[in-house]
């Protein structure tokens, strides 16, 4: 029996209950960008895996340095030790980090690195007796699946069964070209109310709205608007840590620096776990007390893992190089003369592009989620040994960041057909 066959037998995969979904592709091995199934198909992985396997799949260099690890020390629990990879991963992230970034926190996804820096928010506030209790979120955004990062996500299907757990936030509209006055007068207003504590958001692309995007020169204004007012700010950059939009984080495209950072995903390069949650000097010391009740009560069995951490070094090692910078300054620029290419052609709606992310939005009337387009189109891909990932009308490119040109060729020209498509 193939491996999809006895998959389905026991396996419960996100968000694929839908009975028309087809079954999961079995995958055997991964190299660079391509993804080898055991039917022996090949495909591109244009998403790196959902925004994960930044350098692509089973780098040599993040492979021998894990398997290093497991030989010393697989694991060890966080409370009350301490290991090399942890040190030195903290003290080489933070190094890259905005200036006021001086402690890091380990868990093990982006949901829980939200959850904490949403914890650290909230107490620091309560641990000074200051009455300040409403966190600030964008409309559409996506922060994960736990209770807390689903209360400052925005409230959809994916909520919907939860809605009376979820707590109030208050929910600004993204300030997309055009409408950035708007959100910038609906923030003064809220921080003229004194029980704001927090401000966080996906910075300059909210991932899971469709790639929707907006200006560096903004998300400042935004940040320096909170600070005034003491309010906290939360850098999601879960999806844009690492390299996504063209440096190697969101948040060095500003000059405001947040209170709290949250990353995953490309931490690891895709082959281990680890979330991190990373705070300023003043919120970490609101946290030290000799009164028990002001400590963060939160701690995960595999906090700070030693092999998550050895894989983390491994991939910061690629990340720290100038080679880094160029693979992207090569995707951007590859990026854009095909964005360049299609404007103005019938079937495209709207293409938008920060850094190594790319989304084209197809013309479909005036329904935006569209279920069936949407299998349309990944299947389409999948055939042309390409795997995308479609929203409703909008296809997304995230590639690894050793994608090759002739790659990325074979990419553009799925979507491409995709558009020929839509046209029909
Ligand atoms: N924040 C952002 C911005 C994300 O894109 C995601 C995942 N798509 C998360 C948080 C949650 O991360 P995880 O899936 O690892 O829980």
């Amino acid at each position: 029996n193939s491996l999809s066959a006895r998959d389905q037998q026991v396996n419960w995969h996100p968000y694929t209950q839908m009975q028309t979904a087809p079954p999961p592709i079995g995958i055997m091995r991964g190299e660079g960008a391509v993804l080898y199934a055991e039917d022996g198909r090949e495909y591109i992985d244009a998403v790196s895996s959902w925004w994960v396997n930044i350098h692509g799949h089973a780098h040599p260099h993040i492979a021998e340095r894990v398997s290093q690890q497991l030989k010393t020390l697989e694991h060890v629990i966080f409370a009350g030790f301490t290991h090399a990879p942890a040190v030195e991963l903290s003290e080489r992230l933070l190094a890259l980090l905005p200036q006021n970034q001086a402690k890091v926190f380990y868990t093990d996804n982006g949901s829980t690195a939200v959850e904490v820096a949403l914890k650290m928010a909230l107490q620091y506030w309560y641990n000074q007796g200051v009455p300040r209790t409403k966190i600030i979120a964008f409309e559409g955004s996506y922060h994960g699946d736990t209770f807390g990062a689903m209360s400052v996500s925005e409230r959809s299907i994916f909520t919907r069964p939860f809605q009376q757990y979820l707590f109030d936030v208050e929910f600004l509209p993204v300030p997309v070209p055009g409408h950035e006055e708007q959100t910038i007068a609906q923030l003064e207003k809220l921080l003229q109310q004194d029980d704001m504590a927090a401000f966080i958001f996906e910075p300059l692309v909210l991932g899971t709205a469709g790639m929707v995007m907006y200006s560096p020169e903004v998300l400042d204004k935004l940040m320096a608007l909170c600070r005034s007012k003491g309010v906290l700010v939360i850098a999601d950059e879960v999806m844009t840590g690492f390299g996504r939009t063209g440096k190697r984080f969101a948040c060095d495209h500003v000059s405001q620096q947040p209170d709290l950072m949250c990353f995953s995903k490309g931490i690891t390069g895709g082959t281990m776990a680890l979330g991190v949650t990373t705070a300023s000097q003043a919120i970490y010391v609101s946290f030290l007390s000799d009164d028990k009740t002001k400590a963060l009560f939160h701690g995960h069995s595999y906090t700070a893992n030693p092999v998550a951490c050895a894989a983390a070094l491994a991939s910061l090692d690629l990340v720290e190089k100038n080679a880094f910078l160029e693979d992207l300054e090569r995707i951007s620029t590859s990026h854009a003369a095909f964005a360049q290419s299609l404007s103005g052609k019938s079937g495209i709606k709207q293409i938008r592009q920060t850094g190594t992310i790319l989304a084209i939005e197809f013309e479909v009337g005036h329904t935006t989620y569209f279920h069936s387009l949407r299998d349309q189109l990944y299947n389409l891909a999948l055939e042309n040994g390409v795997l995308l990932r479609p929203l409703g009308n909008i296809v997304y490119v995230l590639p690894p960041y050793c994608i090759s040109a002739a790659q990325l060729e074979r990419v553009y020209g799925v979507i491409e057909q995709m558009r020929l498509l839509v046209g029909q």
